[in-house]
């Protein structure tokens, strides 16, 4: 048996639809009969169909075309894509507090989302809502399984969404569209495969444009959409960039994405137990397989429906598979199936493996309780730290050059205090001597406004008469608005002339 940690040994990488030997995911030796061959649908890498899936044996990729399928769960997965694109595509021109929703001023480092403002300095956060996302995608594969990968990836959303109604809409249905792409040298199919590229690359060019507004907002995107390359050359490569990329992933790279490149995928043997709910083929009612009617037989009629309508091309009957996005199309194709023998739905079905082998499903278990209170402790600790951020940022810095001057018997210090609006609204900041303060302090511009998600920096000097200064000492200097107030201090520096004489 392949463990699937490991470099492929095989074209197929393969989890076991069934445990017996051992729990969790990926132990399992093949099933066998009573003479001892190997039985259909085990998992024994011999027993395999060669060829099937989307790597074939000689490692080249097998390009699937997917047949199409209706039932319930293509409806509710066509709501989810169409509503998770309409969503997408939205979120930069609903206004949030005079600001896009999300809006991610990368070239002025301020970053607008859902009506708050972040800058730089806030940077941090980003680890918060980084591994909140992780542990709410852990949480969710452990209850649901691969649920993100069949209904919300982007991945998969745009390419049955967008990029597979268009190779539908020019090369037909699955049997047209695999004569086609074997008929490479006829015309018919050369002009299609030439349609479908260009169609591709204007859908792709659509996708670049809105995550482009994301970055420079939708006026600052028809701006540009309204002059000449020329005139914003950067803005214009990174479109070109991200239009080739989304061009890769979903024309050309496709299902060997999720095979082959994405981490979380490569991580499901260790994400999944028995108890996470899985896309499962019930061998215990479908095996052994045979003709509709024939003697003997389980409720799997070896149709292959399951398997023309996989968009990775794989064989649903041979066992939980890492190639598995768990988009749901196998589950309606055998319920149609099994709608037409007149026989129960759910031969393919959402099942955790244990509840595929008869057993009962176990939801509330340690690796859950772990996941969903990491998630808590990590929501609670973001909310805390977002409660707690400061609306401005304010330091004291001593002027570049000599750290003190001596004038007529008196010490000077020169600083600025660094301030910087972190609110999407102008703030004015009252700067006055702090607590502490041992110096005279000099502040030509006592009262500054400081335009949204700006700085400023603003002057100060500190003064000690020469016979009054014994060593370093304080300098601090209060900053109010008229939501807040903090301190920030630096140290005044000098000697007096007959010391350094
Ligand atoms: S669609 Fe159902 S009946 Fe047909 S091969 Fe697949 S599991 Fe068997
Ligand atoms: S095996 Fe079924 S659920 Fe998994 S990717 Fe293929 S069609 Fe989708």
């Amino acid at each position: 048996m392949a463990n699937v940690d490991s470099p492929r040994p095989s074209p197929k990488r393969r989890l076991p639809l069934v445990d017996d030997a051992a729990p969790g995911v990926g132990s399992r030796a093949p099933e066998r009969d009573a003479d001892g061959a190997v039985r259909a649908g085990s998992f024994d890498d011999d027993a395999f169909i060669p060829g099937a899936g989307s790597l074939g044996r000689d490692g080249k990729r097998l390009r699937p075309y997917p047949a199409d399928v209706r039932g319930r769960f293509v409806r509710a997965r066509r709501v989810v894509y169409y509503g998770l694109i309409v969503l997408w595509a939205a979120l930069p021109w609903i206004p949030i507090g005079g600001h896009p929703a999300v809006f991610l001023d990368v070239e002025r480092r301020v970053f607008y989302l859902f009506g708050a403002t972040f800058n730089a300095q806030d940077l941090w956060l980003a680890f918060f809502l980084l591994s909140g996302f992780g542990f709410g995608l852990l949480c969710v594969t452990a209850l649901l399984g691969r649920a993100w990968c069949g209904w919300a990836c982007p991945q998969t959303v745009f390419t049955e969404a967008v990029f597979r109604p268009i190779e539908r809409l020019v090369n037909g249905p699955r049997n047209e569209a695999l004569r086609r792409a074997s008929a490479t040298a006829s015309a018919d199919a050369v002009v299609r495969r030439v349609v479908t590229h260009a169609l591709y690359a204007v859908a792709a060019f659509l996708v670049a444009h809105v995550f482009l507004a994301y970055f420079v907002s939708l006026p600052g995107l028809f701006a540009m959409m309204s002059t000449r390359p020329r005139a914003h050359p950067e803005a214009f490569a990174w479109m070109l960039g991200t239009t080739a990329l989304v061009y890769v992933a979903f024309a050309v790279f496709r299902e060997q994405f999720c095979v082959v490149m994405c981490p979380y995928g490569r991580l499901q043997s260790v994400l999944l137990d028995d108890d996470a709910l899985v896309v499962g083929y019930d061998v215990r009612r479908g095996e052994p397989r045979g003709k509709a009617g024939a003697a003997d037989t389980g409720d799997c009629v070896d149709c292959k429906r399951c398997v023309v309508v996989c968009p990775t091309g794989i064989d649903i009957r041979e066992g939980l598979q890492l190639d598995c996005i768990a988009c749901t199309a196998c589950i309606d194709a055998c319920d149609e199936v099994m709608d037409r023998l007149d026989r129960p739905r759910g031969l393919v079905r959402y099942d955790s493996l244990r509840g595929l082998r008869g057993e009962k499903r176990r939801v509330l278990r340690p690796r859950l309780v772990a996941y969903a209170t990491l998630l808590v402790v990590g929501f609670v600790v973001a909310a805390v730290a977002a409660r707690g951020r400061e609306p401005f940022e304010a330091n004291l810095l001593r002027l570049p050059g000599a750290p003190y001057t001596r004038d007529a018997g008196v010490l000077r210090n020169g600083f600025e205090v660094h301030l910087v609006n972190k609110e999407s609204a102008p703030m004015t900041f009252v700067l006055e001597p702090g607590d502490g303060n041992q110096a005279d302090l000099v502040i030509p511009i006592a009262t500054v406004e400081v335009a949204a998600t700006t700085s400023r920096r603003i002057p100060i000097f500190a003064t000690v008469p020469e016979d009054h200064f014994a060593g370093p000492r304080p300098v601090v200097v209060r900053i109010r608005t008229d939501r807040s107030q903090r301190e920030v201090r630096a140290t005044f520096l000098g000697a007096r002339a007959a010391e350094v004489r």
